[in-house]
């Protein structure tokens, strides 16, 4: 299956979680097996012969096509998460979105030094989540061979705040 079918799956909604905001719904993806397996086929079959030992997911939505990619490398999870939900020792980054601003912690021991990690996340906006997150992936000593995304909004720019790593999106709008 090609990228395209699984671009016509994607609902637009208007004005969530904000009015002007125009939100890229993967719930019909996830809820079609087919599509589902098309969209972590997409992400993970390009690393299939490169050693990846973790795969960094974004809550919640990164959740999803990151445990998906994860099971199929072989690769371990390092969970991206909102304040208040690892119970563990995190560090922590704040930055700003497309709609507000957000904190996002890991657990100190995530991502070991020197480890490869691939971030996942379902959509590229602003990059500020993503910038965000390969800060606090390096902070503990990882290596960040890619960041993925199933959909890139192109019109944000968020590309430029990622620089300096390979970013993958299949899907753009
Ligand atoms: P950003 O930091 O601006 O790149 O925002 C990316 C994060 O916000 C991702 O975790 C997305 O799930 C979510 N997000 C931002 N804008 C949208 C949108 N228009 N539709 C769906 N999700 C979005």
């Amino acid at each position: 299956m090609n990228a395209d079918a699984l671009k016509k799956a994607i609902r637009d909604v208007a004005d969530f979680p904000k009015p002007g905001i125009l939100f890229k719904d993967i719930t019909p993806v996830l809820a079609d097996p087919k599509l589902f397996r098309a969209a972590v086929d997409l992400l993970a079959d390009r690393h299939l012969k490169s050693r990846i030992d973790k795969v960094a997911m974004i809550e919640a939505r990164g959740f999803t096509f990151g445990a998906g990619v994860a099971l199929k490398l072989g690769a371990g999870i390092a969970l991206i998460r909102k304040p208040g939900k690892l119970p563990g020792r995190t560090i922590s980054a704040s930055y700003d979105l497309e709609y507000g601003s957000a904190t996002l912690h890991t657990h100190t021991d995530a991502v070991l030094p020197g480890e490869r990690v691939l971030l996942v996340d379902d959509l590229l906006a602003t990059g500020g989540t993503a910038a965000a997150t390969a800060g606090l992936i390096e902070q503990l000593g990882g290596q960040i061979i890619e960041i993925e995304f199933l959909i890139e909004l192109a019109f944000l720019h968020g590309r430029e705040k990622l620089k300096k790593y390979p970013v993958f999106a299949p899907i753009v709008f």
